[in-house]
């Protein structure tokens, strides 16, 4: 079985032509989430149709288009509800009909932390685990879960989402929920940059060197020694760490995945978080297993052919 799949993410979007629960083509673009979606849409749409003549399929072939997408969003009615600053006509944008007229398809819109989650345990690294929870380190920070074999949505699709929401400190930033001091408000890619100019070492710090700095030249001059440097990435990882600390007592998995594309340095986080989840989760088992996404780059596509290709039961 295809599935056509995009992902629109808050630094990227992503299509895909997904087979079997494998990329079988992928391009992405920059997101330029300030831009309306209607108007990156023919672009898209392009890029789709481009994708499928060079893998040798077409749109006969396909089940249907799934796109994931930032924000919340309604998987009954393939909306986007809200999408917390970026294409900020999504809500108003009718997927459905796009599909339709573009395609001649069908189409499933889901939320991109549960698309991650759902392409992971499908096809990745969390293949046959049936209490699972996936965090989503970016330029947000998003999470889900699967509880008992089960992909949980609860009240809106809104449980177990936004584990990037848990606030770590009730005196912190604002967030761009309503929130004050959220994990994403204090250690996500939109807010690194804040973070750093606030440093007090900051003036001694490399980092002034560079006018938007993300995770990779963060992790890189910590390794070289840059004080500043070392401080933030230290308290990014122990925020992350406390968040999954937090998604452990409230959901036991057997399992976290972590992906997104913060952990392109994996070197960096994953064994600090381990190390966090080891002395501070208080759990009855025998421990929680932290590994790294198999898919970083397609994980929601591959999570939005999962939709069209599998069974998947939701609570
Ligand atoms: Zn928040």
């Amino acid at each position: 079985m295809t599935v056509l799949a995009i992902d629109l993410g808050g630094t990227r979007i992503k299509m895909g032509v997904i087979e079997n629960g494998a990329v079988i083509r992928q391009r992405q673009s920059d997101a330029r989430s300030g831009e309306r979606l209607a108007d990156r849409a023919p672009e898209i749409e392009a890029s789709l149709k481009d994708l499928l003549n060079s893998a040798n399929r077409s749109v006969s072939n396909c089940a249907g288009v799934g796109v994931s997408s930032t924000g919340l969003v309604d998987r009954e009615r393939n909306r986007v509800l809200s999408t917390n600053k970026k294409y900020e006509d999504a809500p108003d944008f009718d997927f459905n009909q796009w599909a339709d007229r573009a395609f001649g398809l069908g189409c499933k819109v889901e939320n991109d932390a549960h698309a991650a989650l759902l392409g992971e345990w499908r096809y990745g690294a969390g293949r046959g685990a049936n209490n699972l929870v996936m965090l989503t380190l970016g330029t947000g920070i998003g999470s889900s879960v699967v509880l008992n074999g089960k992909a949980l949505r609860g009240k809106n699709g809104q449980a177990g989402l936004l584990g990037g929401h848990i606030v770590v400190d009730p005196w912190g930033d604002r967030c761009t929920c309503p929130g004050v001091g959220c994990a994403e408000a204090q250690a996500s890619t939109w807010a690194l940059p804040g973070r750093i100019a606030r440093h007090p070492k900051f003036h001694l710090s490399r980092l002034k060197e560079y006018s938007n700095p993300d995770f990779k030249t963060l992790f890189q001059l910590a390794n070289e020694g840059d004080e500043a440097a070392v401080e933030i990435a230290d308290y990014c990882v122990r925020v992350w760490g406390a968040v999954a600390v937090s998604m452990i007592h409230l959901f036991a998995p057997e399992k976290i995945i972590l992906g997104g594309g913060v952990m392109k340095g994996a070197a960096a986080v994953l064994p600090p978080i381990q190390k966090m989840v080891k002395e501070h989760a208080w759990i009855s088992w025998e421990g929680v297993d932290i590994t790294i996404a198999d898919h970083l780059e397609s994980a929601s596509l591959l999570g939005m052919a999962a939709l069209f290709e599998s069974d998947v039961e939701f609570i």
